[in-house]
């Protein structure tokens, strides 16, 4: 039976193998971090981008940092899933 750590305080699943690259900074489609032409932060648009997981995974550009996080946590729950009907299909 798969056991699913959740982050402290939240929702967010924890996968082994799984973790959003650089916490969400835009990436390209090489899985290569875009460094934006000027500083980054607070008061500064976001940089669009990919989102990457250390498994290799690649989302499509997303705006922004937040809509990548969403993307890596929709990626681990299809992780998770597939893990659960793979453990079904062999009887766990
Ligand atoms: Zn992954």
């Amino acid at each position: 039976m798969t056991v699913v750590y959740t982050r402290a305080g939240t929702s967010r699943p924890i996968v082994k193998g799984h973790g959003l690259k650089y916490d969400g900074a835009p990436l390209d489609e090489a899985g290569r971090w875009i460094h934006p032409t000027r500083k980054h932060g607070k008061g500064h648009p976001p940089t669009p981008g990919r989102g990457g997981c250390y498994c290799g995974a690649l989302s499509e550009v997303l705006p922004d940092r937040a809509s990548r996080r969403a993307w890596h946590d929709q990626h681990k729950l299809q992780v998770i899933a597939d893990m659960r009907e793979d453990e079904e299909a062999r009887g766990v």
